[in-house]
């Protein structure tokens, strides 16, 4: 019999990761981009013995596939994409690849924002319990890499809706679900449903047995879950009321309760700060309790976890001004929660690309708490428009390096300078983390 035919689309970290897995598990594997591979990439396939092409696809190369991985970034309307479906070759994603060959329990966390914290923290602390987990997603090695390379008991795997999208049998043991406010709706045909029914693919093939992890204070989740059945047990995290099971706040504690087990600590001891981060400690620590991790070891984790690099991170204090790095908030909800954490006056460096930002939400937290607003992009007029009547204020910059100096001309000792753009970084720079980065670099060099 034949070698069924898997071809991969892209050779970024996901696409060489299928690659590689395909080719493990002995399939006919065949890897197109229709850009250039990194190097490094490049030599991994040759390792492994796999034929690509980049900088185009080759058509007939690609259209005899049983089946094809498609990288998160290709977009659904790309014309290669169409024809492929045309073909009527399925289509998946690298997750849903990798988790056919991998028996692990498998955490699974998707929103809009807090992904990336929360899945790290989850994974601090199955570290810190002893477990052999495996840490996947958009950070590090692709998961598909490591289930072709490693052998894990557990997997915390960060998944964005792209990933999703392409997910039809895979199951999670327990899936995670932070958030859901607008973004990428370019990606959805600008339907907010489209969106919202991508994050919540995550709860497909769920059955009793799994745990579905929610914040039941966000209003799309909340009315989506009222349209669906699900038979999960399912564990809300709330900062309004109390709950019989999942997580919960009452005066100055945090309780989670599972089956019948409750942990509780006090707020005043949880390592990271604000009300978004008290919602990333709530969903962790309800996934530690149902992997059974020891209250000690849950606590100790909470207490000393240092945080994502680029989120809400403190970077220095210079002259009694602390300059804070939140380079990530690349959309408004996540500027809301950075200006709603911070509790002194706050000189506030935003802009870059605007998604079809909304900005009213911030309009109160703008006025209360800015003082300067330093506009650090090619396109700063709506941020003008939106906020010349709400602070004293507005300076035009185009390098971190200019804004770094203009924070430190207006900043007054017991200020905070924060990087919190709300806009993604591509007019001035490579990404968020090359925005953080240069930011870090001026601070330090004040
Ligand atoms: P993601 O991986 O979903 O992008 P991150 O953990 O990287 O999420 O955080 C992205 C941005 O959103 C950061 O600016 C961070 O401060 C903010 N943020 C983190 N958690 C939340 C949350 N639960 N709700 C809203 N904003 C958040």
């Amino acid at each position: 019999m034949a070698k069924q035919r898997l071809v991969v689309l892209g050779g970024g970290e996901s696409g060489i990761g299928s690659a590689v897995l395909g080719k493990v598990k002995g399939l006919d594997v065949f890897l197109s981009d229709n850009g250039q591979i990194k190097p490094d990439f490049k030599k991994t396939l040759e390792q492994f013995d796999i034929p690509f092409e980049e900088c185009g696809h080759t058509k007939s190369a690609i259209l005899n596939a049983d089946e094809v991985v498609k990288s998160p970034g290709i977009p659904e309307d790309n014309p290669l994409v169409l024809l492929i479906k045309e073909n009527r070759i399925p289509i998946i994603s690298e997750i849903e690849f990798a988790g056919r060959y991998d028996t692990a329990k498998k955490i699974c966390i998707t929103g809009s924002n807090g992904k990336t914290t929360t899945t790290s923290l989850i994974y601090y602390m199955l570290k810190n319990a002893g477990l052999n987990v495996g840490l996947a997603g958009n950070i590090g090695k692709s998961y598909a890499y490591q289930v072709a390379t490693e052998k894990f008991d557990y997997y915390v795997i960060e998944l964005s809706s792209f990933q999703l999208d392409g997910m039809y049998k895979f199951k999670a043991d327990i899936a995670i679900l932070m958030n859901i406010t607008p973004d990428h709706l370019d990606r959805y045909e600008f339907q907010m449903q489209n969106y919202v029914n991508a994050k919540f693919r995550i709860t497909q093939n769920l059955t009793k047995k799994e745990c579905f992890v929610f914040c039941a204070d966000d209003p799309i989740t909340a009315k989506e879950l009222d349209k669906i059945v699900l038979t999960a047990k399912k564990l809300p995290f709330t900062q309004k009321d109390k709950v019989e099971q999942g997580a919960f706040i009452d005066e100055d504690k945090l309780y989670v309760r599972y089956e019948d087990d409750e942990y509780s600590m006090y707020m005043k001891e949880l390592a990271l700060p604000g009300k978004h981060n008290l919602y990333n400690q709530m969903a962790a620590a309800i996934a530690a309790k149902v992997v059974d991790i020891d209250n000690k070891v849950i606590r100790e984790s909470l207490m000393s976890f240092q945080g994502v690099e680029h989120r809400l991170e403190k970077v220095l204090t210079v002259k009694s001004v602390l300059y804070v790095n939140d380079s990530k908030a690349t959309n408004v909800d996540a500027a809301w929660y950075a200006l709603d954490s911070m509790t002194t006056p706050v000189v506030w460096i935003a802009g870059g690309k605007d998604k079809g930002n909304d900005y009213s939400q911030l309009y109160e937290l703008v006025k209360n708490k800015v003082r300067v607003l330093i506009c650090m992009g090619l396109h700063n007029e709506k941020l003008h428009q939106c906020f010349a009547d709400k602070v004293d204020k507005i300076i035009d910059v185009t390098s971190a390096k200019d804004a770094v100096a203009v924070a430190y001309k207006y900043a007054k000792p017991g200020d905070t300078v924060l990087l919190s753009p709300c806009c993604a970084s591509f007019d001035l720079f490579k990404n968020y983390e090359d925005r953080g980065e240069q930011f870090k670099q001026a601070v330090k060099e004040l």
